[in-house]
């Protein structure tokens, strides 16, 4: 166990601005030495107290609720006190200013949490989950998030742990006996323990990657020659006209982006300059541009204009999209269609017929786009995970994958499983270097 912070610090844990309430937050040694100077009394441990808030010399800054949880019982696991007064940023600051006067310091972006984290009280997938909670802007989001804040995902990753270590056991045992025999019945063992922790992991890593999709997004490039109708799906999809519309092609010559939620799930949309040829030197240079902003998407929705079908520059089009990302072909202006069967549609890709005039089929839309990102229902169970999660699993699944291959040669075996495990404690902060968890932390807001 890390020692705790000796200096005192504080901060206005409330948002910027004016509000009812505002809260002050102190923490550290010297809790105590200040509540009497502020209050003129030690609070009631986690007792609501009426009081003033005063200056040294009686005279009365404010007044309201006063919350004292004395070490190691509070969020920090440290003495804390939470003044809470009027919210006004003037009466706040006076406030604030009074408490570094008598000896607290300005806390830094996070240190609150940090000081949670330091002091044992959460690991760091949880304390992660706090800044995620607080910049959560769907409700799928802090939902997610308030699961890993509850310890989900951080039991998920113990329970592996947990396996890992009795697997570790039974191997490094054998290897403290290395006259002895493998027979089959140990390798069998060893072999049913690997797999089980090998599919938990896996399901693990599918959660997470759903976590990660609500807390990340994802880049959703809109393609297509021009005039098939890509700026009013932007629009149509933004729910405002965020693009210019109009039936001139080449009308769209830089990238927009719009950021979007479907059923809570972030998506950042661009629209991109019709790809056909041209002589206009602004044209191609948006054309250029486009190809840039398709190389990084997730997903490419291509458009067709449902009218013309699938013609031969769309066919050039759909040849020269980079292989690897996915696509979704949206036929649009499926309003123009009624009356005309569709003939049969001879791709590969999954596709949706859409009007971005009248919304026909746009929910349909939706949810293909949704599938197409990658996002599964799981609504039971998603926790919300960071890159750096989703790489610490990859790591552990690769030393997985690379043990099954050495299952008969127990201290190579061995190896790759401590490997694994060591990803895993990266996760909850068992090992976690100084710079990772400065980073960590100092993305937070002041007073959290
Ligand atoms: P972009 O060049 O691909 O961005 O296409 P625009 O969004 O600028 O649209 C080109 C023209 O097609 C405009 O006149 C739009 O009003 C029209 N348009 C777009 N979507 C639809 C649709 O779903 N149905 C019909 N009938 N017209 C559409």
């Amino acid at each position: 166990m890390l020692p705790q912070s000796a200096d005192t610090i504080a901060a206005v844990a409330t948002a910027q601005g004016r509000g009812g309430v505002g809260v002050i937050r102190i923490s550290g040694n010297n809790v105590q030495k200040l509540a009497q100077a502020i209050l003129g009394k030690l609070p009631k441990p986690r007792c609501a107290t009426f009081a003033n808030f005063q200056q040294e010399k009686g005279e009365t800054l404010d007044q309201g609720i006063a919350l004292y949880f004395p070490a190691p019982h509070s969020y920090t696991g440290e003495d804390v006190l939470e003044l809470q007064g009027h919210g006004g940023p003037a009466v706040l600051q006076m406030l604030l200013q009074h408490c570094i006067d008598l000896g607290a310091r300005l806390a830094q972006p996070g240190e609150f949490t940090r000081r949670a984290f330091l002091n044992g009280k959460i690991d760091l997938a949880q304390a992660e989950s706090v800044a995620d909670l607080i910049e959560a802007n769907s409700a799928e989001a802090a939902k997610c998030a308030f699961r890993s804040l509850r310890g989900d995902f951080s039991a998920a990753i113990h329970r592996l742990i947990d396996e890992l270590i009795n697997l570790r056991m039974l191997v490094e045992a054998m290897l403290d006996f290395p006259d002895e025999q493998i027979d089959a019945v140990d390798l069998t063992r060893r072999e049913e323990l690997l797999n089980s922790v090998r599919s938990k992991l896996q399901l693990t890593l599918d959660t997470a990657k759903q976590g990660s999709l609500l807390r990340e997004g994802a880049h959703v490039v809109i393609a297509g020659q021009p005039n098939v109708g890509k700026s009013s799906l932007l629009n149509r999809l933004a729910g405002e006209d965020v693009a210019l519309v109009s039936n001139i092609p080449g009308t769209t010559r830089d990238v927009i982006r719009q950021a979007i939620q479907i059923r809570g799930v972030p998506l950042h949309i661009m629209d991109t300059a019709g790809l056909r040829e041209s002589q206009d030197a602004v044209e191609n240079m948006g054309i250029a541009r486009t190809h840039q902003t398709l190389s990084r998407a997730d997903l490419i929705l291509l458009l067709l204009d449902a009218s013309q079908g699938i013609t031969t520059e769309d066919k050039s089009i759909l040849a020269g999209l980079p292989p690897e990302i996915p696509r979704l072909l949206v036929f649009n202006k499926a309003d123009l269609l009624i009356g005309k069967p569709i003939t049969d549609l001879e791709v590969s890709d999954p596709y949706v017929f859409v009007s971005a005039k009248t919304s026909e089929g746009l929910d349909a839309l939706l949810t293909g786009l949704l599938d197409a990102v990658g996002w599964r229902d799981m609504e039971s169970g998603v926790f919300m995970a960071r890159e750096r999660h989703l790489r610490a699993l990859t790591l552990a699944q690769t030393s997985l994958k690379r043990a099954q291959d050495l299952i008969a040669r127990p201290e190579l075996f061995a190896e790759e499983l401590r490997l694994a495990q060591l990803a895993l404690d990266e996760i909850t902060g068992e090992f976690t270097p100084d710079d990772l968890l400065g980073e960590i932390f100092s993305r937070f807001c002041i007073g959290k």
